[in-house]
């Protein structure tokens, strides 16, 4: 079997297809603790009676999945027992089960699910979740960690978007800052990346990021340390986001009180469903909601924004990182996501 080529597997009323496909990065990308210029997916298709559902796994490398790991996960899957896909909470659940971790395997499931089902009832899935599509914040626009002439070149190239994600974490935080302000002053969002490894220092960056109208600060420092993470968050101007401290459902309540607010990635927390589970979680508990994603295809992002009417803030630019996206989905038009209004998650591979 050539590496890129579709493995399919039937199993009774289902079709499995999935295949390793790299995504190309427009730009050489830098944070705190890596660079690289390319990220391995798995796209992944669930046939039933004729309909398609698209699904997506996407594997940074530093959490610990890949390619392989993927394609074994799917391999053991069985779908033949359930008749039905709106079987969808015990098909979740089996795989869920099927093994610890491989959280973007089985979001790559749960996406492909999702889809189907809005394929088979012809209805995009905010609709069937009731959700506002103008309720979507802005999406924000990364910048990496770079030299000041690239920095000042890519903030240019971005000005579309009404909020901004910098890359912190480095010894260059307040240059890129600084940087970022000779060009514009729209307001910013930080990432720290758990860079950070001094809470007295870390707070007085939260101010001085403050006065220089950074609406948040993510996961400044490492996950770790909770305790100096809820003392930044008690003294901070500004809310604090867990990212990497911030995986599954479960994580949640744990983290009121340690930090502001979660971003909830779907590659993380094993697909849409459980994100939405955390996203009214989090609300209940009084915490801010952000989205995020990996670098990803219009599939998996598409897949994301079905939820986002319900965050408080959206970094959904992990496809326009990238040179090489298979599929057409959610656009960006003057820094605002737009959904389209087909079934399911509403993505066309674009051949
Ligand atoms: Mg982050």
């Amino acid at each position: 079997m050539s590496s890129n080529s579709w493995e399919t597997k039937t199993m009774g009323r289902f079709t499995l297809r999935f295949r390793p496909y790299t995504l190309e990065m427009r730009h050489v990308f830098t944070v705190a603790s890596f660079s690289r210029t390319t990220t391995p997916v798995v796209l992944t298709e669930i046939e039933y009676e004729g309909l398609i559902g698209y699904g997506e796994a996407s594997m940074p490398p530093y959490l610990g999945e890949s390619q392989e790991s993927v394609c074994d996960f799917l391999r053991q899957v069985d779908l033949s027992h359930f008749s039905s896909p709106f079987a969808t909470d015990e098909i979740l659940h089996y795989i869920d089960v099927l093994q610890e971790k491989n959280t973007a395997a089985k979001a790559a499931l749960d996406i492909a699910l999702h889809d189907l089902l809005g394929k088979i009832m012809q209805q995009p899935y905010y609709k069937i979740w009731g959700l506002n599509p103008d309720r979507i914040p802005p999406t924000s626009y990364t910048i990496g960690i770079d030299s000041e002439e690239m920095i000042r070149k890519k903030v240019k190239e971005a000005e579309q978007f009404k909020i901004l994600k910098v890359k912190l974490g480095l010894d260059t935080d307040k240059m890129i800052i600084e940087t970022i302000r000779s060009v514009t002053d729209v307001p910013l969002c930080a990432d720290v990346n758990q860079g950070w490894k001094n809470k007295e220092e870390a707070l007085e960056m939260a101010h001085w990021l403050y006065e220089r109208n950074v609406v948040f600060l993510e996961q400044p420092m490492p996950k770790e340390m909770i305790d100096e993470n809820a003392w930044l968050t008690a003294y901070s101007p500004i809310p604090t986001i867990a990212d990497e401290g911030c995986q599954r459902l479960i994580d949640v309540p744990k983290l009121k009180d340690v930090y502001t607010g979660i971003n909830i990635k779907l590659m993380k927390c094993t697909g849409m469903r459980e994100a939405k589970q955390m996203a009214e979680l989090a609300r209940s508990l009084e915490m801010k909601v952000m989205l995020g994603c990996m670098t990803e295809t219009s599939c998996a992002i598409s897949a994301a924004a079905q939820l986002a009417p319900l965050v408080d803030w959206a970094d959904l630019d992990g496809a326009l990182l990238i040179g090489n996206d298979i599929y057409d989905g959610m656009t960006v038009h003057n820094g605002l996501c737009i959904l389209p209004d087909r079934p399911g998650i509403g993505v066309i591979k674009n051949t």
